[in-house]
């Protein structure tokens, strides 16, 4: 099997492994279609904003152990792929020289044991920088059971590094993944990652991590405490959250997908954490710990809280404007500069400063009066 042909059974499958900022959806952009290199080419969103097409690509598909929601899980039967990491620095170069690919997202499956896969990966990242001197975008997954010297070694040559957890904490991972070890294997190398990053000095990656939602009967509350935590005590950049398809011939098989919509509620929660200063505790759960599937849970959350109080846009500080819907991070920015140099009195001015004004209107004050008031007093 030459090079192409392995990266045509090695990269598809990453479809299903999120790996960098994906605006408002569940997966990767739409496969980048390059004749037959579609499905391994990607227009991904880097931090910063700028798209790139980035290659996504397992080392290998063989794998030793035996996740109950994964395709390549040992003794499945189907076509499987190896990459040496020389075969694969070099395919990859040949695509970056014709323009297809300016990244490379590289994960494998486990074979030979965690850290020698983490050599491999290593060893072809190192090929990249140091043989081809490559200096665009490298994601470096980071293996279960990989040795500290090894995430150093990583981090010394990516641009991001990802440690998949898959589930929220120990209980639910030994359900679906009974050979991973969920604080010591896995939780250990992102608490390394933030350790190097704090004590060594230097341009370090950012980290990130991905959860199978719905394979191991976890709520949202438990995925979201733990994503508070990663994001606040190891320095996480992004939890991604990837809705369990089954798959045949796995023990889930005949579990339900989980839907899309599950993904996008658990998007949208893990940023009012990450950028809005929501706490777990605030998010509006039901009964069972999941978030209702109909609301936005900003929404529902203003509708609780600031139907009543609204919130008066010219006095406000930056915690209470986040909690308004329709007003962003970079709006409040805006609206705080705006602030400076007169009051704000018509939402045609919030619009101006991009905060979307009819998201916001009903639960916003404008020099005391409620937007909808002034529109119902004076008439145009
Ligand atoms: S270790 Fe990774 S590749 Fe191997 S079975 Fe588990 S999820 Fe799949």
């Amino acid at each position: 099997m030459d090079a192409l042909e392995k990266l045509k059974l090695l990269g598809p499958p990453t479809c299903f492994e999120p790996a960098e900022e994906v605006v408002g959806s569940r997966r990767p952009p739409p496969c980048r279609s390059d004749d037959d290199l579609s499905g391994c080419v990607h227009s991904a969103v880097m931090p910063g904003g700028k798209h790139i097409a980035l290659l996504k690509t397992l080392l290998t598909s063989a794998c030793e152990r035996d996740c109950a929601y994964c395709a390549f899980r040992q003794g499945r039967d189907f076509r499987r792929a190896t990459f040496t990491p020389d075969e694969l620095a070099r395919l990859f170069m040949r695509l970056h020289r014709k323009d297809i690919a300016e990244g490379i997202f590289l994960s494998s499956g486990v074979a030979g044991g965690g850290p020698h896969t983490q050599d491999r990966l290593i060893a072809t990242a190192e090929l990249l920088r140091h043989r081809y001197d490559f200096q665009g975008y490298i994601h470096l997954k980071v293996m279960p059971g990989a040795e500290q010297e090894q995430v150093l070694a990583a981090m010394r040559l990516a641009d991001r590094v990802s440690v998949n957890l898959e589930a929220p904490n120990a209980e639910r991972l030994a359900r679906v993944a009974p050979h991973k070890v969920f604080a010591e294997e896995l939780l250990q190398r992102l608490r390394w990652i933030e350790e190097i990053r704090r004590k060594m000095p230097g341009r370090w990656p950012s980290s990130t991590t991905q959860f199978v939602v719905g394979a191991a009967d976890e709520s949202d509350v438990e995925l979201l405490t733990t994503t508070e935590f990663l994001h606040r005590q190891v320095g996480l950049a992004r939890a991604y959250f990837s809705g369990f398809a089954p798959v045949p011939d796995t023990p889930l098989e005949d579990r339900p997908p989980t839907p899309p919509l599950r993904e996008h509620r658990l998007y949208q929660s893990s940023f009012l954490l990450r950028d809005y200063e929501f706490t777990v505790e605030e998010l509006p759960f039901d009964a069972s710990g999941n978030l209702p599937l109909g609301s936005d849970p900003k929404l529902a959350w203003a509708q609780q809280h600031l139907a009543h109080a609204p919130v008066e846009v010219n006095t406000a500080d930056r915690r209470e404007l986040l909690r308004v819907p329709g007003v962003g991070p970079k709006g409040v920015e805006r609206l705080l500069r705006e602030r400076r140099r007169g009051r704000l009195r018509d939402l045609s001015h919030l619009r101006k400063l991009g905060i979307v004004a009819r998201r916001a209107a009903p639960f916003i004050l404008l020099d005391g009066h409620r937007p909808a008031h002034q529109l119902s007093l004076w008439p145009t």
